[in-house]
């Protein structure tokens, strides 16, 4: 009998508090290993943590497969997904439309998996249960590992398409820059949502087709050639009338950063990996950023290449946001209007005559965007159903009409041609200051600091609730954890030292969280996924108590 078997029968009808002496290894049988990392308290205490590890050959992964880093990644959400829907008492962070790299579920290069849940021991009158433990752990999870970690009891033509769909997608991702372009939507594509709180496909829904003089034909290492639209660097103008489809493509590209399951519509729609949604979000806080591009003078003498306010203003905080941005080296703007502050997107001709330059400290982007690619290299998409002065800087018009989408730049350089009398009003756009964050203030003292989310609204930091609805790109609660995780993270391994910048920073980070989940990962705290750099810098900016030197 396994050694937890006989603590646990020791353990019947005693105080509930007295399971924390399962803390630790127990073999579960050949290649099976439970590992206790944390018991909560009592029954109402938030879930204990567990880990079912299998080895191969009782893990009878493709080992072509555990090998391949993009297939193994795939793999393991598959697993988490498999595991999830079981159902049983294993709360298994499966993930929802978008496959990210998760703590829940990991496979190793020699095809180990491990499993990490969370599991409520049940506490009937405060006491330990040994029957109903015994019967979760020795028998439940073995099978756990029997029928879900086995390739061969997977559907094999299921496990195939999730793997060579994740694959395809990361390979097409990759592909991007060598062919000159931000983003790619495929044909047949899907792009629209059941509903605002419904991430899956429409079910009626009007299939994506690209516009000829825009259509690529990329090979794919698994299904083979595939043709869509490819948006080229530069400045793509999405235009259309209300309710024709512009932000459900502008939130397509926004989610192209992301691979999606099968099934999902967007699986072949794949933008640059470090491309920020960029939004208008007044109230934020901004600690320390170089908005002079943006904004030349400020009420009271504050200086805009050192920005900081604890309530920012519409148009304020969009331009931080943009500065935020370029700081880390994103390539790649996306910036709807329905969600910008208009006097930071233009100022037209007849507001030019009315208002004096000098009385106007905001410089528009329509004036920025184009040098800012000429000249250092960031692309921009915009949907712009309003404004028509950005036909005049646009590289792409892009039409969407009961949507579909067409290619409309020819007439729009005639209708731009037609002279409105606007003058370009901003001078050359400058590459933000970088910023050096004061780890101390990152990171709250003492050895435990309180790490939560609420969904992808709040990340709870130590004392400091940091609202986070507006980093549109964090998909679920595992990422804002993620983010929260890796800032610590950054400090107690040094490399948020107070002397390298937040772009130096970056790639080191992403570097660290590029290893086994298990080692960084809080064996028991909650489930974590690895977030983009760029998000988890939206974050940290938006923290209240920020310092920067
Ligand atoms: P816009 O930004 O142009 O005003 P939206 O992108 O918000 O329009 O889309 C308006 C509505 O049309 C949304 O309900 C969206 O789900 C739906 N929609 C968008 N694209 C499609 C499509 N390809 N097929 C069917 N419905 C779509
Ligand atoms: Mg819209």
């Amino acid at each position: 009998m396994p050694d937890l078997a006989r603590i646990l029968d020791g353990l019947d009808g005693a105080p509930y508090a007295r399971l924390a002496q399962l803390r630790g290894r127990s073999p579960l049988g050949p290649g099976v290993e439970l590992v206790v990392a944390r018991v909560q308290p009592d029954p109402f205490a938030p879930p204990s943590r567990l880990e079912l590890h299998v080895d191969p050959p009782t893990a009878a992964l493709d080992p072509a497969d555990a090998a391949h880093p993009d297939r193994a990644r795939a793999l393991a959400s598959l697993l988490a997904r498999t595991a999830a829907a079981t159902g049983g008492p294993f709360r298994i962070d499966a993930g929802g439309q978008e496959v990210l790299t998760r703590s829940s579920a990991e496979v190793g290069p020699d095809g180990a998996v491990v499993l990490r849940f969370g599991y409520s021991f049940p506490g009937p009158r405060r006491r330990v249960d040994a029957r109903a433990v015994r019967r979760d752990l020795l028998h439940r999870l073995p099978e756990l590992a029997r029928t879900c970690l086995r390739a061969p009891v997977l559907d094999p033509d299921a496990l195939t398409r999730f793997l060579d769909t994740v694959e395809d997608a990361a390979h097409l991702r990759r592909a991007l820059p060598g062919l000159g372009l931000v983003a790619f939507v495929a044909d047949g594509a899907v792009l629209p949502r059941r509903s605002g709180v419904d991430d899956r496909p429409a079910e009626r829904a009007v299939p994506f087709r690209s516009p000829e003089s825009l259509r690529v034909t990329v090979e794919l290492p698994r299904r083979g050639p595939v043709s869509g639209m490819g948006v080229p660097e530069g400045v793509t103008v999405v235009v259309g009338g209300g309710f024709h489809g512009k932000s459900t493509l502008l939130r397509a590209l926004e989610l192209g950063v992301y691979d999606h399951v099968p099934g999902d519509g967007r699986e072949l729609v794949v933008t640059r990996p470090a491309a920020v949604a960029v939004r208008a979000e007044d109230g934020r806080a901004v600690t320390a950023v170089d908005v002079s591009t943006y904004v030349s003078g400020l009420p009271g003498g504050l200086d805009p290449s050192r920005f900081s306010t604890a309530d920012a203003s519409g148009s304020t905080s969009q331009a931080a946001a943009v500065a935020e941005a370029w700081e880390v080296g994103s390539p790649l703007l996306l910036i709807d209007e329905d969600t910008a502050a208009t006097n930071l997107m233009v100022r037209d001709a007849r507001m030019q005559r009315l208002v004096e330059k000098a009385a106007e400290p905001l410089n528009p982007l329509v004036d920025l965007v184009r040098p800012m690619h000429r000249e250092h290299g960031v692309s921009t998409v915009l949907v712009v159903g309003a404004s028509g002065d950005f036909l005049d800087v646009a590289d792409r018009v892009l039409l969407l009409q009961d949507y579909v989408c067409s290619d409309v730049t020819g007439r729009a350089r005639e209708v731009a041609a037609l002279a409105t009398g606007r003058r370009v009003e901003a001078g050359s756009p400058r590459p933000p200051r970088p910023r050096v964050p004061d780890p101390t203030s990152v990171r709250p003292a003492g050895d435990r600091v309180k790490l939560a989310a609420r969904g992808t609204d709040t990340l709870r930091l130590g004392e400091t609730d940091v609202d986070v609805r507006s980093v549109r790109q964090l998909t679920d609660a595992a990422q804002v954890l993620g983010v929260g995780r890796a800032l610590l993270l950054a400090v107690d391994r040094g490399l948020l030292d107070g002397r390298r910048t937040l772009a130096e920073l970056c790639p080191l980070l992403a570097a660290e969280l590029a290893g086994p989940t298990g080692s960084w990962a809080d064996p028991g705290g909650g489930d974590v996924a690895v977030p983009r750099m760029v998000d988890l810098v939206a974050v940290l900016s938006r923290t209240r108590g920020l310092r920067v030197l």
